[in-house]
């Protein structure tokens, strides 16, 4: 039962929702573990069992989650959910350089990752480890350790919801930037991705290890000349260290994106806090690691009821136990609130959060 004011012109008066079905829970579909509902829930397995949802309806209002990795459930969800499990991996193209892969939007990143290095394909392995579905990764152009998906995107394959029209978008058409697309916003839930095409490298491959952590553990284990396998090692081993496994501990990652400031602002900053790390990002604006601002804040480790901040990385927000979307939602807010009143910078969530 949920309680929300109705506003007449004098006074609010209290209009009691009784909810009169048990929603369908969402706890196993999402990594923080939030036990948020839904109207109705439909597992699609392919694109005509899709097609046969969106005719069924007069007009479609549903949301979509893959493996529910970037996502914060703060209420129910007054909708229907599907849950993507569009499969299918094959090379439809090659060069003498390059492989074009079409992957189902439900296939697992991971996996994905780990075929390609099967098959010594590259442009993907600094992406080694990253939970979620295939036709997530283009929805926050997913990046880690000096790689973003668009490095190797080539084109998608949607459904539009509202119509059921098949489209493709080629790379200039999805706007990718930093943790950002078209889909993430101008076109935010109208349409279902269904398959992505990556274009990866046939050896030599190019080894992307400039991010300053790869190249320390590829010096203690004692390897000079890395290959792509390598480099997925040492990012996986790097991720396992330092971030917390959805599987035992509820979480969605990053909570917030790492804000990008101006170099002048910067130089103000660094006059206050000359230890605050900062990356160039052009020549105009750098961006500042937004879990340094949360620790320095006073929030790493910290813990408030059942929501709380991973002890080794503060940009990581956690579900202790039963926390409800909405501990964790306040939770955000307050460290968001210290890291402005601290060092004036806005913190911006990249979780998606619902509803
Ligand atoms: P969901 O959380 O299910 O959905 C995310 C959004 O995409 C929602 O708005 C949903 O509606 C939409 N969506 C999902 N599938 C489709 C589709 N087929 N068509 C249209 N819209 C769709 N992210 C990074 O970028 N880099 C990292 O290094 C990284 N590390 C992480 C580490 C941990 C421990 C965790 C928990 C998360 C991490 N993430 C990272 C965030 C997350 O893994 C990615 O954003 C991932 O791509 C989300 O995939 P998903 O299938 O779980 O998406
Ligand atoms: P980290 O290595 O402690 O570094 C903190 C931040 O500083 C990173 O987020 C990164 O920004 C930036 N940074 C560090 N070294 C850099 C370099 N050489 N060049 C440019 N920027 C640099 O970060 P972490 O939390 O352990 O994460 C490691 C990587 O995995 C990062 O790329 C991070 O984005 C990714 N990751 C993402 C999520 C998520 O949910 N989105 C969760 C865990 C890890 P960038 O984020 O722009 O790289």
């Amino acid at each position: 039962m949920g309680l929300i004011f109705q506003n007449s012109e004098k006074f609010p008066t209290p209009r009691v929702i009784f909810k009169l079905k048990l929603l369908e829970s969402l706890k196993e579909y999402n990594t923080f573990m939030i036990n948020a509902g839904c109207n109705y829930l439909e597992v699609i397995r392919n694109e005509d069992q899709l097609l046969q949802y969106i005719s069924s309806k007069e007009k479609v209002t549903c949301r979509i989650i893959g493996e529910g990795s970037n996502l914060l459930l703060v209420d129910d969800i007054q909708e229907d959910v599907l849950i993507n499990r569009i499969e299918g991996i094959s090379i439809i193209r090659e060069d003498e350089r390059t492989v074009w892969v079409e992957i189902g939007s439900g296939e697992n990143w991971h996996q994905f990752v780990l075929w390609a290095l099967e098959h010594d394909l590259g442009g993907i392995e600094n992406l080694s480890l990253i939970p979620g579905t295939v036709g997530a990764a283009p929805m926050q152009n997913i990046g880690a350790y000096g790689v973003e998906q668009e490095s190797v995107f080539s084109y998608l394959e949607a459904i539009e919801l509202a119509t059921g029209k098949k489209c493709t978008f080629q790379k200039e058409e999805c706007r990718f930037d930093y943790r950002e697309s078209i889909f993430k916003n101008e076109w935010k839930g109208r349409f279902y991705i269904t398959r992505v095409v990556y274009r990866l490298n046939k050896p030599p491959h190019k080894i992307n290890k400039s991010y300053g952590v790869i190249e320390d553990i590829l010096k203690e284990w004692n390897i000079t000349h890395p290959d792509i396998r390598d480099i997925s090692k040492a990012v996986i081993h790097i991720r396992q260290s330092k971030l917390p496994d959805p599987k035992f501990i509820g979480n969605s990652g990053s909570f917030f994106k790492n804000p990008m400031i101006s170099l002048q602002v910067l130089q103000s900053l660094k006059s206050t806090y000359p230890n605050v790390p900062s990356y160039p990002v052009d020549h105009q604006y750098a961006k500042i690691p937004a879990g340094w601002l949360i620790e320095h804040s006073g929030w790493k480790g910290k813990k408030v009821g059942n929501a709380g901040t991973y002890e080794k990385q503060a940009l990581v927000i956690v579900n202790h136990g039963e926390a409800t979307g909405q501990e964790i939602y306040y939770l955000a807010q307050k460290i968001a609130r210290d890291v402005n009143k601290k060092f004036g910078i806005d913190l911006v969530p990249e979780v998606n959060i619902w509803p």
